[in-house]
């Protein structure tokens, strides 16, 4: 059986919102795990009082908690069996204690800081095709490692812990707060002995060669996070990050408009008149298209799914196929009399159908 909130945090029911609040800072302060290390009753009450608080400390939720009990929180976003955890609790606290409490420094009963050396960042330049079936690349990196040889001696103003306690008092009482050491940056130890060729820090430049997997449809701009094969810490700690910016090298013949590709289509007039099939370069091989007898120049030819894959998974773009007629700009003296007998000639006068719509039309219906 679950306790009542209300004798959780000590109060009667008809207490009013500024006492409840009172009465959790009060709990929160007495069972933080800060001050009672190791003591898992504690830690439990610490954890109910939190529990608590977030209902009653809510009107709607308290409405509810006095109408039907626990009852109220089973099932659909309850706190079940699991309750709160400690991220949660912690994130309440800025509202509890006011911003001046937001740092809590080491509260929260995690290991002890450890440090993560520098983010590396890298730019990849990559070509459609590659973008449209995702690559591994090879990327060759420097990152700082720490030199062979290097010795580290214990920090002497932290003895080693990188962490230093300060007590404050306010209207709460002794709040107890830790902060990093400013003598090792929170690491513990100093460098003693730096081999020769390294720098302040005791670090030497390697370079690497990374392997990134790059999934399809990224875009650029976009960056990439490979944990770990940034720059080491200075000492202790985890590497930090490798970071890559895409970089999209432009393709002569396919322009990328999201997850769509454009591409022109030159034709001549002859093909234009008669009609042709044509063989056409995507992303994903070559694809023959038809082009009818009498095509327009503007014309928009859609292939569906020969775009680019998108980089969440959510489907594929098309390839809009843009007809372009092209009009010879020199002629023999037999073609130039041909197209002068056909001037006036009815099948050469534009007449166009509702079928052959501006290209300000098909371009508000694509996009629509
Ligand atoms: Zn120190």
């Amino acid at each position: 059986m679950k306790e009542d909130y209300y004798e959780i945090l000590g109060v009667n029911k008809s207490a009013s919102e500024s006492e409840i609040k009172k009465a959790y800072r009060k709990s929160a302060i007495k069972y933080h795990p800060d001050k009672n290390p190791g003591d898992v009753k504690a830690e439990e009450k610490f954890k109910q009082a939190a529990e608590a608080y977030e209902v009653l400390g809510n009107k709607d939720k308290r409405a509810k908690y006095d109408q039907f009990g626990h009852a109220a929180f089973q099932g659909n976003g309850g706190f079940g069996s699991g309750g709160m955890n400690m991220e949660d609790i912690f994130s309440q606290f800025g509202d509890i204690f006011g911003s001046a409490f937001g740092g809590f420094g080491g509260f929260g009963g995690s290991s002890s800081r450890r440090s993560k050396g520098t983010n590396l960042r890298i730019k990849v330049s990559l070509t459609i095709k590659e973008i449209a079936e995702g690559v591994n690349k090879k990327i060759k990196v420097k990152r700082k490692v720490q030199a062979d040889g290097l010795e580290y001696s214990t920090c002497r103003v932290c003895n080693g812990s990188g962490q230093m306690t300060q007590i404050t008092n306010t209207i709460l009482g002794r709040m107890q707060s830790t902060t990093t050491c400013n003598n090792c940056s929170g690491t513990g130890k100093i460098v003693s002995n730096k081999p020769p060729g390294s720098d302040s820090n005791g670090q030497v430049l390697k370079e690497e060669m990374v392997e990134v997997k790059m999934p399809a449809g990224v875009e650029d701009g976009m960056q990439l996070r490979v944990s770990g094969k940034g720059n080491e810490p200075i000492t202790d700690g985890v590497p930090g990050d490798l970071l890559i910016l895409i970089n999209e090298l432009e393709d002569d013949n396919l322009k990328r408009e999201g997850n769509n590709l454009h591409y022109d289509l030159y034709v001549s007039i002859s093909d234009a008149v008669l009609g042709i099939s044509k063989e056409i370069d995507t992303v994903t091989g070559k694809v023959r298209i038809k082009l009818e007898a009498g095509i327009q120049s503007g014309k928009i030819l859609r292939l569906r799914g020969k775009g680019l894959k998108s980089v969440n998974g959510y489907g594929t773009g098309d390839l809009l196929v843009h007809v372009n007629v092209w009009t010879p700009k020199t002629l023999s003296k037999e073609q130039k009399s041909f197209f002068e007998q056909m001037k006036n000639d009815e099948h050469f006068k534009p007449s166009p159908d509702k079928n052959d719509k501006s290209f300000f039309e098909k371009v508000k219906d694509m996009f629509s």
